[in-house]
């Protein structure tokens, strides 16, 4: 398949904003690919060269992409910035600087979906000196054969940026009226499929050659990890305790505050556990050969050496697949460290034997999804639970803090004021709250669903006073969507930066925020600008971290748009003090 039939797709998906049109498109392209190409296309449209859980990069920056563009057209790096800039796209600056080439081109040959598609999985094959060079040579090759249209895309999917608008849902969609008959229930089968195996290229082509059926028999896989079940939010622990019986049977009309026996077994059905702040670890094992990835999907084996050991010499299960949450731990202490102390683990791969003194870590087993050639996800937590609890060498009377890997804390709360105490219990122990499971329900890869209910103090929101801003990039690019944030010094009246905010803000408000910002950018410096400090917003967040990369020394975790403030003027925004108060309380 010639690459501009695909980039006619690409142009065909990216004028439509009608999701069912790009649905259509899609399936019709999948319905004529070839069988060897279907696998290709299923990850290509998407711009992407993996699947998800597969951790190779193309390891293709912005500015060596903007090399090769150099090499290939012979057009001045300045001009294509230029171009990048107005645009908001290197692929549309591509695409000018392929338009007007300075240099002939020597070697042009048809560029193919294949040819493409090889010169770029090839990329993340080049490691160690030289590579750079290697990849830049690569790219401004596929560059010197595109014609402006074909460098455009060839060019998007290289910095990971296809602005087409199309999400996996899409490609679920697709998939479905492709093979399958398009129907609600054959969307589900696909989407099951997708949470399970997190690679379109099975999905699809098991749909065309086994169809529903085939789908359906797809099962977990050692170490190809599946999407994490998530977790609700409820208000308290009384509301946590009511909605996740209420899941377990809502016709049962069982007062909320006693905790219902199952029926059939008489046993409990709710499980609270302590929720520790950390990293949701994802553990495959079969024999010696262990990995453990985030629910980002990301491979960090490398980053937890002693996480490793513990599961070769405590598992005793030969082959099997185990989650819990890893969370650091202060040696001085005892008590768990904030998340950002653990997050340095896997980002600075090279201190490694240095972290794991400072920062020691514990992995908190909670679920089962796999044991020695059985798969666990139709079971209830009860028998996952309970698999668990059999292969894991553990003993949990044993205190011996050294142990790398431990049960979850949990109890069966017998009420509603047991469940209380436990709550308590996890908040003074330096843990983030609890979550509250229903004993009887089946694991359900990538949903969010009221099986598991979380349960924290919630935070007061922030008002903060807009400093700067960043263009968003891909389909928003035209927005300034992320919000440099700032708080105030109580007793001068300076302000300090609190980090940045780029969620939470629909369609509408970010062109509110764009149209209000504008007008008060002061400084410009490529896509980032500096305002004059008048727009107030009120930040959501689920913590104050310290941040040293912040004049106030604070950032806030996971920020999300609550709304303008416009009653409130930049001097009344809130106070640094402030900040260091709900920091010491949290
Ligand atoms: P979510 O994970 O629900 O999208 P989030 O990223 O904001 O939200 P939290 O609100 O902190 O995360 O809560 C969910 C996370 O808590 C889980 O993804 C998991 O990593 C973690 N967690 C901690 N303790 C447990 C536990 N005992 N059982 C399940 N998850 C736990």
């Amino acid at each position: 398949m010639e690459y501009a039939a695909l980039v006619d797709i690409y142009e065909h998906l990216e004028a439509t904003a009608s999701t069912n049109e790009k649905t259509a498109v899609l399936a019709d392209c999948f319905d004529a690919a070839s069988e060897s190409q279907l696998p290709i296309l299923a990850t290509l449209i998407r711009g992407k060269l993996f699947p998800a859980w597969d951790s190779r990069e193309l390891g293709v920056s912005s500015s060596l992409t903007r090399e090769a563009i150099r090499k290939a057209t012979g057009v001045d790096d300045d001009r294509v910035e230029e171009w990048w800039r107005e645009y908001g796209d290197l692929g549309d600056a591509a695409a000018l600087a392929v338009e007007h080439r300075t240099q002939q081109t020597l070697f042009s040959e048809t560029l193919t979906v294949e040819s493409v598609h090889e010169t770029l999985t090839d990329l993340a094959e080049y490691i160690g000196e030289g590579s750079q060079s290697r990849r830049v040579d690569a790219v401004a090759k596929l560059l010197t054969s595109a014609d402006p249209d074909e460098a455009r895309y060839v060019v998007r999917t290289v910095v990971g940026a296809m602005r087409l608008g199309i999400g996996e849902g899409t490609v679920r969609d697709a998939i479905a009226v492709a093979f399958l008959d398009g129907s609600d229930e054959a969307i589900a089968v696909v989407e099951r499929a997708h949470q399970l195996t997190n690679d379109f290229r099975v999905v699809a082509e098991t749909a065309r050659d086994e169809g529903v059926e085939g789908l359906r028999a797809l099962d977990v896989e050692l170490f190809r990890p599946l999407k994490v079940m998530l977790a609700q939010k409820a208000e308290g622990v009384g509301d946590a305790l009511t909605e996740v019986q209420g899941d377990a049977d809502a016709a049962d009309e069982t007062d909320a505050t006693d905790i219902a026996d199952d029926t059939e077994t008489g046993q409990n059905a709710v499980r609270c556990e302590y929720k520790y702040d950390g990293l949701r670890t994802q553990i495959h094992k079969r024999g010696d050969e262990v990995r453990i990835f985030t629910r980002r999907l990301e491979d960090v084996t490398e980053q937890f050496p002693e996480v490793v050991s513990a599961v070769r010499e405590r598992i005793t299960a030969e082959r099997c697949i185990l989650e819990g949450e890893t969370v650091g731990y202060s040696p001085e202490t005892g008590r768990p460290v904030p998340f950002q102390e653990l997050s340095q683990r896997i980002k600075r791969e090279n201190r490694i034997e240095e972290l794991v003194e400072s920062v020691p870590v514990v992995t908190h087993l909670f679920d089962a999804l796999y044991v020695d050639g059985e798969s666990l996800l139709d079971e209830s937590l009860r028998v996952r639970v309970g698999r668990l609890g059999d292969c894991v060498d553990t003993d949990p009377n044993d205190s011996d803090d050294s142990d790398v890997l431990r049960p979850a804390t949990a109890v069966a709360p017998a009420d509603e004021s047991e469940a209380r105490e436990f709550y308590e219990d996890a908040l003074s122990s330096g843990h983030e709250g609890i979550m509250v499971k229903n004993l009887d329900a089946t694991y359900q890869p990538g949903s969010r669903v009221g099986y598991m209910l979380k349960v924290k103090p919630l935070m007061e929101p922030l008002d903060l006073v807009v400093v700067g801003a960043k263009w968003s990039e891909g389909r928003k690019s035209e927005f300034l969507g992320r919000l440099h944030l700032a708080c105030r010094v109580e007793e001068s009246g300076e302000l300090r930066d609190i980090g940045w905010l780029f969620s939470g803000l629909t369609d509408e408000q970010l062109a509110e925020i764009t149209h209000r910002l504008e007008p008060l950018v002061t400084e410009r410096d490529g896509r980032e600008v500096r305002v004059r400090p008048e727009v107030v917003v009120e930040a959501e967040y689920e913590e104050i971290q310290q941040s040293t990369e912040s004049e106030s020394g604070y950032a806030l975790r996971f920020p999300r748009f609550a709304g303008f403030r416009d009653d409130l003027s930049f001097d009344e925004v809130d106070s640094l003090s402030k900040v260091e108060r709900l920091y010491a309380e949290q």
